[in-house]
């Protein structure tokens, strides 16, 4: 099937006399009939739900559907996306590990990693994302458990060079994981340029209505743990009865270990309603993603050339330092954000958007409807001047999502708001 197939037909697939709809299973428990039924259960001895917080049927469908999607051996959704990279980094980092991460990512992220992260007793080296082979090596310890990247920044919209970093990382043992919320699968698709854990924050495209908050983790089932040091995948875990992931999953080690591990002690569970929610908003995605696309291009081509604007970051534009990396990492298109550099600096940028009509301000991004936010004040406002620059976000920055309206729309509304500066 293609890919835009599987949006429509993976994950809940009904038998005889089933619901033709994904049915939502809004229940914490599940009933057996006797006692050592459940004991194995619990000694993962067969698969089966026993508790929400590990596993529910309706999520367990859609994490069906969202690892074919990436094309991966399985799929953890969880709670938001803030909750799924912390669980992907915490099912292989402890207290006195390494991380290696790009600089350009989420604001959430960064706080994520700089600051609660690192309180935990892991410590964080941010590379600059276009770091060459060498200058990535650089950064890797003997400590260093993995390397973290965006494959397009939210909100810098830098293109993550996902085969150097990959080479980078298995040269040394360590897994490359990637946040893939910006291009989703549909314009990005992560493991066939050698990533070897993909996160989501679904609370974007992938729900796209605007609805949920959730995450999810997806493991390619690629990366070897043998070959690197993880003794938390490779040798008895003790809070199952000295369990080795790596001998009773294979290929399913990590993300099995990311459930039973992490999810079981931390709870970052999603509501079998939200994963209801966005099985629907999966459903569409490959169409939503085409119009998104075509609306993104034409829009930043339109800003590119209008006199009130000083600089368009968008990685479809030809001009963009980004456009190769782009044509192969995301051929089908880059999305719907563009970051644009207003003349006059702040206060025209924060002028601007106060004039949009159509276009919201909101705290969201990657949604149908076109919204807009000016990160500096808002979204990366915690961070100091040094690390704004670090992330790509000067204060003329503002970030435009564009929705699924038609273009000539989006494009008055712009012609009308920088008409008034
Ligand atoms: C929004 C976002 C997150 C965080 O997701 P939440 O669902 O808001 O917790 C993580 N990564 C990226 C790239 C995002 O855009």
């Amino acid at each position: 099937m293609k890919i835009g197939t599987k949006c429509v037909q993976e994950g809940w697939i009904p038998g005889d006399g089933e619901p033709r709809v994904l049915p939502i299973y809004q229940s914490t428990t599940f009933k057996y009939e006797t006692s050592e039924s459940m004991g194995d259960l619990f000694d993962l001895k067969k698969p089966g739900y026993f508790y929400t917080r590990l596993a529910n049927p309706t999520s367990g469908y859609v994490e069906k559907k969202l690892t074919e999607l990436e094309g991966g051996v399985g799929c953890m959704l969880t709670s938001s996306g803030q909750a799924a990279n912390l669980a992907a980094v915490l099912n292989i980092a402890k207290a006195g590990d390494h991380i290696v991460s790009s600089s350009s990512i989420y604001g959430g992220t960064f706080n994520l990693i700089a600051v609660s992260i690192k309180k935990m007793g892991i410590e964080t080296t941010f590379i600059d994302p276009t770091s060459d082979y060498e200058t990535i090596c650089k950064a890797i310890r003997p400590n260093t458990r993995l390397i973290f990247g965006e494959t397009l920044a939210n909100p810098a919209l830098t293109v993550l060079d996902i085969e150097t970093f990959a080479k980078a990382a298995h040269d040394n043992n360590i897994p490359l994981i990637v946040d893939n919320t910006f291009p989703t699968p549909i314009n990005c698709r992560p493991f066939e340029f050698g990533a070897d854990i993909v996160t989501h924050a679904a609370t974007k495209y992938m729900d796209g209505h605007g609805t949920i908050v959730m995450g999810a983790v997806i493991d390619s089932g690629n990366f070897d743990w043998h070959k690197g040091n993880f003794p938390e995948l490779t040798e008895p875990d003790e809070s199952y009865h000295g369990l080795v992931y790596t001998e009773a999953f294979g290929k399913n080690a990590y993300i099995n270990k990311c459930v039973t591990g992490v999810m079981r002690d931390l709870g970052l569970s999603p509501s079998p309603f939200n994963s209801f929610l966005l099985n629907m908003g999966l459903e569409t995605l490959h169409l939503r993603m085409k119009k998104h696309n075509e609306n993104g291009l034409k829009i930043a081509q339109y800003l590119e050339n209008h006199p009130k604007i000083d600089w368009v970051s968008y990685p479809g534009l030809k001009s963009s330092p980004f456009y190769d990396l782009a044509q192969k990492y995301m051929p089908n298109g880059q999305s719907g954000v563009i970051s644009v550099g207003i003349k006059g600096g702040k206060e025209n940028a924060l002028k601007t958007i106060n004039n949009f009509k159509l276009i919201a301000i909101v705290t969201h991004v990657a949604t149908l409807s076109s919204c807009c936010l000016h990160p500096a004040t808002s979204t990366h406002r915690q961070l100091s001047d040094e690390q704004l620059k670090a992330c790509g976000v000067p204060p003329e920055l503002i970030r435009i999502s564009i929705g699924i309206e038609e273009p000539e729309d989006i494009i008055a509304d712009l012609e009308q708001a920088l008409a008034l500066i």
